[in-house]
């Protein structure tokens, strides 16, 4: 095998794709900025922990050691991302008349069950906001006197006290201005509370006392101190949606380096993270992406319909990262095609065969090409393509050939060594026809048509209509019902 292809990643602090090179040999270490846990995660948002994913799996078949931390941010976010609105857990808390913390908690679970079907690895440390607020007190005490003031209303950050603020987002546009909301006394727009003082005559739900007085962090103060205290600065890579590349991260950035040049550490070189890496978004047309909308996408309506969670995974896989991604059922449904082709392709393998340890030097080819798209900056859509060449190759060895395979899904993160066809055909929510009477149903279609008696096959396939199921018999790859 020729050298492997030396890993390369999109860093949006530069805009340009380097060379991954750790700050500690050998090892790789990775925040990943997690959920606000007031509501279930939509589809989009599970796209941004589908690519921390993948990153995290291409790093470790790069031969790294992966450290990955996922924050649950479960105080501290308000509605808008800079300073205006409200904190998002406390307005739900308010709207269902529940306690912030089992909010918070059915919130995290349910993310966490999306995380599962998704077949997202578990990182080495889930960080929960409000278990680290005594450290972001002291991180804020630390840099309160050089760089931020106090309002009646919480403590600041004063973005003018740290070179370059914003270089992250490229854009202190007056239309990047005019989002921030403007809170009497601050020295500049882009200012953001690192603490918020409840207000007087009020009680959060979540509230500490502090130096500034009883409140709570604000959300980008959170982040900074999680990451820091858990990977130390600086680390390898840092990744979040393009949203966070506006707002959220410059203003992590800004902390990072007060806190670095407080505690000695070199300010110009140290962002907090080497590398900041964001997944552009999952879109939608109808909106139905919103929270805020009736039947919102969430993973559990893809389930609901009929669509196994990981078709959803492969959709993503066939996308690039950073490009937008445009969500369809048609486009679910292509995708869940693609990824049953290759489980019956495995399928078939595995009845003859159990995988070697390693795949044959026949392989080794398809397994440069797959680890020089992988390391293009994670080209999982290229990577796709050649493991589909490995599947559809012709007189090899089914156990060496399923050993690629595996060494190839390790990172594409699809589970096929351990998923059955059957696992894909999930019955949708809205059918309450019987399986059985469905399948007996089929049976004596599949015998008048043998017997050639078309008019008693057309009515049993009237039949099946009439209950909502399908019948596909034009399709090689279809089920042989779907449930209209
Ligand atoms: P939040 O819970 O709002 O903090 O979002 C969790 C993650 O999802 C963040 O990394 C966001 O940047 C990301 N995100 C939000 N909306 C989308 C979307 N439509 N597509 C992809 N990522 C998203
Ligand atoms: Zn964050």
């Amino acid at each position: 095998m020729t050298d492997p292809a030396p890993l390369r990643l999109f860093n949006s602090l530069t805009r340009q794709v380097e060379p991954f090179q750790p700050v500690h040999p050998g090892e790789a270490r990775v925040y990943s900025c997690g959920p606000t846990v007031y509501n279930y995660p939509h589809i989009g948002n599970m796209r941004a922990y589908v690519f921390a994913d993948v990153l995290g799996r291409t790093l470790s078949f790069k031969g790294y050691k992966l450290t990955h931390v996922i924050n649950i941010t479960d105080v501290g976010h308000l509605t808008d991302d800079a300073d205006a609105g409200e904190d998002k857990m406390e307005k739900m808390a308010a709207a269902s008349a529940k306690s912030i913390w089992d909010i918070a908690e059915h919130y995290k679970q349910a993310y966490w069950a999306d995380v599962r079907a998704l077949n997202i690895r578990q990182p080495a440390q889930w960080t929960v906001a409000t278990d680290y607020v005594p450290q972001m007190i002291e991180f804020a005490k630390g840099i309160a006197d050089k760089h931020c003031y106090e309002l009646e209303s919480g403590l600041y950050f004063d973005v003018s006290t740290v070179a370059d603020y914003g270089r992250l987002a490229r854009a202190v546009t007056e239309e990047g201005e005019g989002r921030i909301d403007e809170v009497e006394g601050k020295r500049n727009a882009a200012d953001f509370a690192i603490w918020r003082k409840t207000p007087a005559g009020e009680k959060r739900q979540m509230e500490w006392d502090s130096p500034w007085g009883r409140g709570a962090p604000g959300w980008h103060l959170e982040c900074s101190v999680m990451s820091g205290e858990v990977l130390g600065f600086p680390f390898d890579i840092h990744t979040g949606g393009i949203d966070h590349r506006e707002i959220h991260h410059p203003n992590e950035i800004a902390q990072n380096q007060a806190h670095c040049c407080t505690n000695g550490l070199d300010e110009a070189a140290n962002s907090g993270a080497k590398i900041w890496m964001h997944n552009n978004f999952l879109v939608e047309r109808s909106g139905k992406m919103s929270k805020s909308s009736g039947e919102f996408l969430r993973l559990q309506l893809l389930i609901d319909k009929g669509y196994h969670p990981l078709a959803y995974r492969m959709m993503c896989l066939q996308a690039h990262y950073r490009s937008e991604l445009e969500f369809s059922w048609e486009g679910l449904q292509a995708a869940l095609v693609r990824l049953k082709r290759l489980l019956m392709a495995v399928a078939g393998l595995r009845a003859q065969t159990v995988p070697a340890d390693v795949a044959g030097a026949k392989f080794t080819p398809f397994l440069e090409r797959f680890d020089a798209a992988v390391a293009d900056d994670l080209n999982t859509a290229v990577a796709l393509t050649v493991l589909e060449d490995v599947v559809s190759l012709k007189k090899v060895d089914a156990a060496e050939k399923l050993a690629a395979i595996a060494a190839m899904d390790a990172v594409l993160g699809l589970n096929l060594m351990a998923t059955a066809r059957e696992d894909l055909r999930i019955r949708p929510k809205s059918a309450t026809i019987d399986e059985a009477e469905i399948e007996a149903t089929l049976a004596a279609r599949k015998e008048a048509r043998a017997e050639k008696d078309f008019a008693r096959s057309d009515a049993l396939r009237d039949a099946l209509a009439a209950q909502g199921v399908e019948v596909m018999d034009g399709d090689p790859l279809g089920w042989e019902w779907k449930l209209g």
